[in-house]
């Protein structure tokens, strides 16, 4: 459980800006946005950016833009400052270099001369003993003098931070419970880099002090990283801030959750049309649930209900089937006027159909479709008949002379309707009462089978194997362009 304190709760979301906005980092995000704001807190952003190898244009736009999307308001950040600004790393490095001349003038850290192709063999050696790789602590034996003349004649360098021997550190986690690590596993951290950067864990550390963080939200891949930053704390004597290591989102095969095996980036979903509330709803249920049978939750269902004592330990496995029965609900609930907004980057921009048209458009397609971007190619045929295969026409053992016949009749019922009759419940009523009436076409016995008219009917139409009933498609194609395009499937027969 959160502890009960006064204080007031300060989260933040750290990413590194490598690209994009990874799927299983907005789940973090939501969580860590969820602690802060069910507890009246703030929700920080941050980039990580100390990384000048993984720096990719535009990444940051991408962070602010799938954070946006999923309606995830940070109350500081670095494009809109805050009490704590800078909030971007690299714009913080006088800050680290602070901290890491405090840990040496502490005996806390030391200087380390180990240029790559040293610790390359030092790593080499260790594996062929089959040793865990480590920092063998050379650089500690020098001399104050040795150091000094190496600092003096300007040695590369970083800054290393010391461990002490045969300490049991407690990490006392809100998701995981008591986990203890031996110091004896962990290794002399680098601190700053030769080129004068931090790395993540002094940054992280420094920063989550500075910008007074209260509770530490990440994914379990940096639990083995937490009892350095522990000891970092301790150093520094400082209180160090709750933590809580998230599950990992995977793939169906139980692997990380990677590009490998479908969709990650955020802007892919937002692509491809998901609802973000459904993308919300549905991350928010990767990891943790309320207990109870309730799957659908708004954004202030989950700000009333969501627990960190409730999250799960193990991982969360991402279901594209889920995800899609979840936009399903959102996109039923969706009242037109939104649908229409939210479906409009998926359609043609020239066209005929009037606003009420296409809602019955889009109404028609929803049910059938998984996202906007599937509605968008589901409803395509209204728009323009698509090139199609007469053997589409086909139903059963019809033969084309019978398909014609079949499609003659549609031709002829649709052209008597008038305009003002033309209504989808008219034309059912009209072709249903005439299926019934005719005999087997195919068979020539007097077997009912309404797929002989309506089938091929259907497919004349609107060109798709699969589509809705002919009826309401004629009735927004309107009875001219409805009878061209029966007019078109009968010359493909001839
Ligand atoms: N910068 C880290 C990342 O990219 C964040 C780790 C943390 O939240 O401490 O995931």
């Amino acid at each position: 459980m959160v502890k009960k304190t006064k204080q007031i709760i300060r989260t933040r979301f750290a990413p590194s800006p490598t690209g994009f906005l990874h799927i299983g980092s907005l789940r973090t995000a939501l969580y860590t946005y969820l602690l802060a704001k069910q507890n009246n807190g703030q929700f920080v952003l941050r980039l990580e950016d100390t990384d000048t190898k993984r720096y990719v244009e535009g990444a940051e736009q991408a962070l602010f833009k799938g954070l946006k999307w999923a309606g995830l308001q940070h109350d500081e950040g670095p494009d809109i400052g805050g009490p704590y600004k800078p909030y971007k790393q690299s714009e913080r490095l006088d800050i680290y270099k602070k901290y890491a001349q405090e840990l040496l003038d502490k005996d806390k850290a030391y200087y380390c001369f180990c240029d790559e192709p040293t610790l390359e063999a030092m790593r080499q050696e260790q594996t062929a003993k089959k040793q865990a790789p480590k920092y063998d602590g050379r650089c500690l034996k020098l001399s104050k003098d040795e150091v000094a003349q190496k600092l003096a004649k300007q040695e590369p360098h970083t800054i290393r931070m010391k461990i002490p021997a045969g300490r049991v550190i407690e990490i006392n986690d809100l998701v995981r419970g008591n986990i203890s690590y031996n110091s004896n596993e962990l290794d002399d951290q680098i601190l700053l880099k030769a080129d004068g950067y931090p790395t993540y864990h002094l940054a992280v550390v420094a920063d989550d002090h500075e910008m007074a963080i209260t509770h530490v939200t990440r994914t379990e891949e940096w639990l083995p990283s937490t009892p350095k930053h522990i000891l970092l704390y301790e150093y520094f004597g400082w209180d160090a801030p709750q933590w809580a290591h998230l599950p990992l989102l995977l793939n169906e095969d139980r692997t990380k959750m990677s590009k490998r095996k479908g969709d990650v980036a955020v802007d892919d979903y937002i692509k491809k049309g998901y609802l973000s509330e459904a993308m919300v709803n549905y991350l928010a249920f990767l990891g943790w649930n309320p207990g109870t049978e309730k799957e659908i939750y708004s954004m202030d269902g989950l700000l009333r209900d969501f627990s960190l004592a409730k999250v799960h330990k193990a991982g969360a496995v991402f279901n594209l089937e889920k995800l899609n029965w979840y936009n399903a609900q959102y996109l039923k609930q969706l009242p037109d006027e939104k649908l229409l907004a939210a479906c409009q980057p998926y359609l043609p921009t020239t066209h005929n159909f009037n606003q009420e048209q296409l809602i019955k458009i889009l109404n028609l397609e929803k049910e059938r479709s998984a996202n906007l971007s599937a509605i968008g190619e589901n409803v395509k045929f209204f728009f323009e008949l698509p090139t199609y295969d007469k053997a589409l026409l086909k139903w059963k053992e019809m033969t084309d002379e019978k398909i014609k016949e079949s499609l003659a009749v549609s031709k002829k019922l649709l052209a008597e309707i008038s305009d003002e009759n033309f209504t989808a419940e008219n034309i059912k009523s009209i072709l249903m009462s005439e299926a019934e009436k005719m005999p087997s076409l195919s068979r020539g016995k007097a077997l009912r089978d309404r797929g002989e008219l309506l089938w091929p009917l259907r497919v004349a139409l609107s060109g798709q194997k699969n589509s809705p009933p002919p009826f309401e498609i004629a009735e927004i194609l309107g009875k001219e362009e409805s009878v061209k395009r029966i007019v078109a499937a009968i010359e493909k027969l001839s």
